[in-house]
């Protein structure tokens, strides 16, 4: 049951969109997203195509451990835990509140909880309008509990004012699966890091009722929670970039609340100034969905401008060999293990005042392609897995390769110099 709120406060009149760091920069009006515009919800309506379509419902994945990660690739949903969690009746909240009397330490204290819950990282913003989907999808105040009334349809303006924090948390996915990109081995680094960081979400939000305090979920949009709670800036591929993991994270579906919680702040890492000079991620994507020039203005903010139709509309093409690509999260000079090395190159370009920028960052990127490789086909084991061999669809046994992984049945961006010199012509 839908309930419109009876007195919404129409008139109330929010600060401005706060600072969310260098990467992305707000010049004009940013409107909610409308969460049935998101690629998903555009999907489930057919409205990207049969064949994206088909592949969201209709097919189970040829790789048994594919099957129980995700439920659209099971041959019975009820096999994947998402399917449970999802479906899981919410509880109430505890009428015997727990007082909080320093937001600060109650800060600390659920931060810690949320990293013993399985959260790699975790960082609280202060809710703002803007960041909010627009009514498509409800909050739940906490009336909404079984037996407790139904859902509650508000305004992202009245939402925002009943839960003014949002948690966010991450959940990075091993490192060398993640190497063993458009590989099953991949795959399973990023579904089962959804499937952890859903789980500690759940129970996090359980934790917040049991203190006697409100949760409202899938209300908000994760990017710009994540870069406001400081847990990292957005790159050229459009992914978080964490300072610890790189790309290689989830974001998941951020909490709202309105237990005292103290903001964090936006970090500054220099993804900003590596973007500029690196583009390694633009140059490999196979399908072109990421852009080799500057950022462009996208609903008020300006920031790279990703095409993520083309990035989706791989899947089907390719799920007889692997569900999700990640060639950009894989090669970005970012995304390394968490070692001491990596945590002294990242705090090279933080204490590089921001001018001096260019040199350090021209300096890392070249080190990091001759020691990472350009495009990275590292050959990876895993289980039963190898990236190394490859048997086709057909029953065609692949010549074993010793060092290198097969990122079959695409190659890297070869369309790039095409374009190129396209756009050259049109200049001239
Ligand atoms: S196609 Fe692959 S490399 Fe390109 S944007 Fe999508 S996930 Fe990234
Ligand atoms: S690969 Fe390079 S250009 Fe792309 S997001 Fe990472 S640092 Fe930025």
């Amino acid at each position: 049951m839908v309930i419109k709120d009876e007195a919404p406060n129409e008139e109330a009149v929010w600060e401005p969109i706060p600072y969310l760091g260098r990467s992305v920069r707000v010049v004009g009006d940013w409107q909610s997203v409308d969460a049935a515009q998101t690629p998903h919800e555009k999907n489930k309506r057919g409205e990207l195509g049969k064949p994206l379509h088909n592949w969201y419902f209709n097919r189970t994945s040829r790789d048994p451990l594919g099957r129980v990660a995700t439920a659209n690739s099971s041959a019975d949903r009820r096999n994947a835990i998402e399917t449970h969690i999802a479906g899981a009746p919410r509880g109430k909240i505890n009428p015997e509140r727990t007082e909080v009397v320093d937001p600060k330490v109650m800060t600390e204290h659920i931060k810690r909880v949320a990293k013993h819950l399985g959260a790699s990282d975790v960082g609280i913003m202060r809710v703002h309008p803007s960041f909010l989907y627009k009514e498509g999808r409800y909050p739940d105040d906490g009336r909404g509990a079984d037996g407790g009334g139904g859902t509650i349809m508000v305004s992202a303006e009245e939402t925002a004012r009943r839960y003014p924090y949002a948690i966010a948390c991450i959940y990075a996915w091993d490192y060398d699966m993640g190497r063993a990109h458009r590989h099953r081995i991949g795959d399973a680094a990023y579904h089962f890091g959804a499937e952890a960081l859903r789980s500690t979400y759940a129970n996090l939000a359980g934790y917040i009722r049991e203190l006697g305090y409100g949760v409202a979920t899938r209300v908000a949009t994760p990017m710009p929670v994540a870069l406001g709670a400081g847990l990292g800036e957005i790159g050229r591929h459009g992914m978080l970039i964490t300072e610890r993991f790189g790309a290689r994270v989830h974001l998941g579906d951020p909490i709202l609340t309105d237990l005292p919680l103290v903001p964090d702040e936006p970090i500054d890492i220099g993804v900003e100034d590596f973007c500029k000079v690196c583009r390694k991620c633009a140059n490999t994507c196979p399908t072109n969905s990421i852009s080799t020039e500057g950022k462009k203005v996208v609903n008020g903010v300006e920031k790279y401008k990703i095409n993520w139709e083309t990035c989706y509309r791989l899947r089907p093409h390719v799920m007889e060999y692997w569900d999700i690509c990640m060639t950009c999260v894989a090669v970005c000079p970012y995304t390394k293990p968490d070692a001491w090395w990596r945590t002294v190159a990242v705090r090279a370009i933080k204490w590089t005042p921001i001018p001096l920028r260019g040199i350090t960052t021209r300096a890392l990127k070249w080190i990091d392609d001759r020691f990472w490789g350009k495009l990275g086909r590292k050959r990876v084991q895993w289980m039963s897995h190898d990236s190394g061999r490859l048997k086709l669809p057909d029953g065609t046994v692949m010549p074993e390769e010793p060092e290198r992984g097969y990122y079959y049945p695409l190659k890297e961006n070869t369309r790039r110099f095409d374009i190129l010199k396209e756009k050259l012509k049109s200049k001239a």
